[in-house]
Parts: C-alpha cells; sequence; structure tokens
C-alpha cells in the first residue's frame, strides 16, 4: 500500500491525503516499474501551471492568427542530423535514436523546426507559404537531468516560414512578448537580441574570429579548440572561465555587417521599438549552424538559476536547403513548457460549483440523474460517493466547492433535495418540481431556479 493514500478499512476507498502524508521511507515507493529518469509525471498543481501556459500560448497565437499544427513525435533520424547539424550537442550527445523494427533509423523529435520544416518540403507546405504555424508537445534530450532541465520535456513552438520580411522576426517577437506578459512573468526577463548578419558578413566575421582565437590557442579550453575548426561562433557563448576572457576581447560583428544585414536589423529593431517591446543588444549571443542568418535572440531570466534561458530562436534563411529543399527564408521559436510554469504564479484551481451528496442506494441513481442534467447545463459538479455524510462534507470543503445538495431517502419521497451553501452556511429544501428541466432553458436561468433563496439569489421572473 502507498503511504501516502490511505485506504479507509470501511471501504470508504482511496481517501488522498486525508491524513498528514508520511515521508517514503526508502528511495521508492513501490517496487513496480519506475518512471524513467528525466521524465515526469505531471498532477496536481504542476499540471495546472503547464496546461496554463499552454492556454496562454493558444490564446495569443490565435491573436496574431498562427495556425495550430500536430506534428508526429518521431522523424527519420536524418531529419535532425541535416538540419540541426552534426557538430551541435543535440544531434552528437542528446538524441535519441534508434532502430525500428523494420531496420529504419527513428529519433525522437529533439525539437519541433527540422520535422516542420521537412512537412514543409514533404507534404507541399509550400505553396500556402509564407506560413504562420504554431505547435507544442513533448521534445526528448539525453540530458542530465536537474531542475528545469529533463529528457521528456514540453515546448511551445512558432514558426514563419517562407518570408524574408522583416517584419515576420518582429511579428515573432512581439507575439513572444506579448506571450510573457499574459503569463504574468516579465519581470527579470529580458529580451537578448543579435544579429548574425548575411552570408557574406558572417565569413567576414567568422575569419575575424578564427584569427583571434588562432592568436590564443594556448588558453582555450580543449571544447573550444575542437570547436576553432568546425564552430569557431561557439567559443564567444562558452561558459568556461579559461574561455571568458578571449570571448569577451573577440571582435564583434558590427564592423562586419554588411549595409543590408545592417537594414535588415534596423528593420527588426524598429519594429521592436515601434510595438513596445523592449531590447538589449547581446553582440556575445551566436548561434553555431551556418545557415542561421540575421536575427538571433533569447529571453532570459535570473530566477531559474542555470537554467535562464525561456525561450529562444532566430532566422534561419539555410535550414530548408539543407533538408533538400528550395532556398526559403524563415524564423521561429521555442519556449521550455515546464520553465515557464514554475514560473507563473499558481494558478486558480478549478473548484466545483456543486458537490452531491446522495445518502443511501436509491438516492445515488436518483442523484446520477440530477447531477447529469447539472452538467447538460454547463455547471461543473462532483459527486461524493462514499463515507458518513461528515467526511463527505469534509471532502466538499477541501475541494472548495461553493454548495453542496444533499440527498437522501427523505428527500426523495418529499420530492425535494437540500442545497447548502459552503460560503455563508445558508441552507434551504428546494421542491424538484421548481429545478427548470427544460432543455432550452440556459445556464444562468437554470441555476437561479435551483439557487433562488439561498445567498441572497432571486428567482428568475
Ligand atoms: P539550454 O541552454 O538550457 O540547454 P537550449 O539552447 O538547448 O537550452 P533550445 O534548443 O533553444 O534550448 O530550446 C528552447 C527552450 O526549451 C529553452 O529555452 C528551454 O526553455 C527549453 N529547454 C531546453 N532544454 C530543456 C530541457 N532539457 N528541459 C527542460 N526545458 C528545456
Ligand atoms: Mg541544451
Amino acid at each position: 500500500m502507498l503511504n501516502q493514500v490511505q485506504h479507509d478499512e470501511r471501504g470508504d476507498g482511496p481517501q488522498p491525503f486525508l491524513y498528514p502524508p508520511k515521508l517514503p521511507t526508502g528511495p521508492r515507493m513501490s517496487k513496480g516499474p519506475q518512471r524513467i529518469r528525466g521524465t515526469q509525471d505531471i498532477w496536481g498543481e504542476e499540471a495546472d501551471r503547464f496546461d496554463a501556459v499552454v492556454a496562454a500560448f493558444d490564446r495569443v497565437r490565435r491573436l496574431y492568427a498562427f495556425q495550430h499544427v500536430h506534428m508526429p513525435v518521431f522523424e527519420a533520424t536524418e531529419v535532425f542530423a541535416r538540419s540541426i547539424g552534426e557538430t551541435t550537442d543535440v544531434v552528437s550527445k542528446e538524441m535519441y535514436t534508434f532502430e525500428d523494427r523494420g531496420g529504419d533509423s527513428i529519433t525522437l523529435r529533439p525539437e519541433f523546426t527540422a520535422g516542420i520544416c521537412r512537412a514543409y518540403l514533404s507534404e507541399g507546405w509550400q505553396q500556402h507559404a509564407p506560413l504562420k504555424l504554431a505547435t507544442h508537445g513533448p521534445v526528448f534530450r539525453y540530458e542530465r537531468p536537474q531542475k528545469g532541465r529533463f529528457r521528456q520535456f514540453h515546448q511551445l513552438d512558432a514558426e514563419i516560414i517562407g518570408t524574408d520580411a522583416p517584419a515576420a522576426d518582429v511579428e515573432l517577437l512581439v507575439l513572444a512578448d506579448q506571450l510573457l506578459h499574459e503569463l504574468g512573468i516579465f519581470d527579470g526577463i529580458t529580451l537578448q537580441l543579435n544579429t548574425l548578419g548575411d552570408a557574406a558578413t558572417r565569413d567576414a566575421w567568422r575569419a575575424a574570429l578564427v584569427a583571434h582565437f588562432e592568436g590564443h590557442r594556448g588558453d582555450l579550453s580543449e571544447d573550444s579548440l575542437a570547436r576553432l575548426d568546425k564552430n569557431p561562433l561557439r567559443i564567444l557563448d562558452s561558459k568556461d572561465p579559461r574561455d571568458r576572457p578571449i570571448a569577451d576581447a573577440a571582435p564583434g560583428i558590427d564592423d562586419f555587417l554588411t549595409p543590408e544585414a545592417a537594414d535588415f536589423f534596423a528593420a527588426v529593431t524598429a519594429g521592436l521599438d515601434a510595438a513596445g517591446v523592449a531590447w538589449t543588444r547581446n553582440d556575445r549571443l551566436v548561434r553555431g549552424l551556418d545557415y542561421y542568418r540575421h536575427t538571433a535572440f533569447e529571453f532570459v531570466t535570473d530566477r531559474l538559476g542555470a537554467q535562464g534561458t525561456v525561450l529562444a530562436g532566430g532566422r534561419y534563411d539555410g535550414l530548408v536547403e539543407s533538408l533538400g529543399g528550395p532556398h526559403t527564408p524563415a524564423v521561429g521559436w521555442a519556449a521550455g513548457i515546464e520553465r515557464l510554469g514554475m514560473m507563473i504564479e499558481a494558478p486558480q484551481a478549478e473548484n466545483p460549483e456543486f458537490v452531491f451528496i446522495p445518502v443511501g442506494p436509491a438516492a445515488e441513481t436518483f442523484c446520477q440523474a440530477l447531477i447529469a442534467d447539472f452538467r447538460r447545463k454547463g455547471a461543473c459538479c462532483d459527486m461524493a460517493f462514499r463515507g458518513n455524510l461528515k467526511k463527505r462534507m469534509q471532502k466538499a470543503d477541501a475541494a472548495n466547492a461553493s454548495y453542496v445538495i444533499i440527498c437522501g431517502d427523505d428527500e426523495i419521497a418529499a420530492g425535494e433535495i437540500t442545497i447548502r451553501s459552503l460560503k455563508s452556511g445558508d441552507q434551504i429544501k428546494r421542491k424538484l418540481s421548481d429545478v427548470e428541466r427544460d432543455p432550452r432553458v440556459g445556464r444562468n436561468h437554470f441555476l437561479a431556479t435551483v439557487l433562488a433563496g439561498i445567498d441572497g439569489i432571486k428567482a428568475p421572473e
């Protein structure tokens, strides 16, 4: 028997947390199968937080006219290997890759963008370009689990594919900013913004960076030495203290921006300023892969310790080409649902308006009919099935219900129910013949007929 759940000897069924929960004595609560490391069973307040984040995202993406898409959880491994790039941590160390029974190499998606670009090509979505798409769901990365870092975690994702307009970058950033405001977590979050320029800019900057880092070969960390050949831009965001002074002294991109690239960045920042979105320039913020262009950004907080990035993205004009498609400019972002959920205020739990308490077997069937009527009218109801009256009243109290409806054999015989307000203690008897059951009657009228005379509620005209 689980320590947390006390099974009532009188057959009352599981009663969660009626007694102070005992802490498990060992590391495991049971000897049976265990949760896989880095996965989560999300329930209770954590589930409410998760759902509040997703609901806000769904509301905001509609305001910005983004279509919702549902994407496969797994793809051919090459979808990620070709697009995210073999040199990244995600592809080289973090992917869940396996051979399926047909011998094909399959990977659980570590992010959404690559799969969406695959669909853009394989499903002919190109004819609808530019496309504004939003999705959310689980993603998988084999990382070291810690606070805010899981192996199955969940992302919100927004992409605009098929346009090179800086207005698309602006729209995505304003959407992200509005989402964080609607979640009530904007205090302490900053939008860090950078440009990676166009191809000519990037080639010139990269050459200057390589020359700079070559001059400090002896002082760089081993990781950064390895990056010097493959991915020198990544040295800029190294966290190793040996690299920091060298990275900080490296040439910035601004001296290498072509006029076109400078114009693009100016258009993005002007759009953000016009929309009232605050940003700060971080010219060390980079994306390692060659197909990243122009805008790169992160919304960063100091409230989550080492896991400070809550939302990150940028323009990836070369990604669709890396999957074998035509040149397709695109921009997008992703955010960790768990990290956002940890930051928001605990959402108001959804409390039932009515808890039904049938006393006796005849009353139970009777209440099943009545509660179905209430729910069909749109009232949120629960039923306290078992236990003595006191226990069931406690359950209704604990659920923070507004009213209890008590119904026993005596009441049925008299053709009435007892309604008690848990807020005021007011109690009335209501004739069942007065409960309006006409299907054409709406929720408010219905509730007024039920509750007339209690808590000052007036009967409908
Ligand atoms: P980090 O630097 O924290 O590893 P990342 O650069 O790998 O992040 P992205 O690939 O940009 O992250 O993913 C977008 C967002 O997904 C991150 O900003 C973060 O909120 C969230 N995220 C990334 N990895 C994890 C994880 N293992 N567990 C929970 N959330 C994560
Ligand atoms: Mg990572």
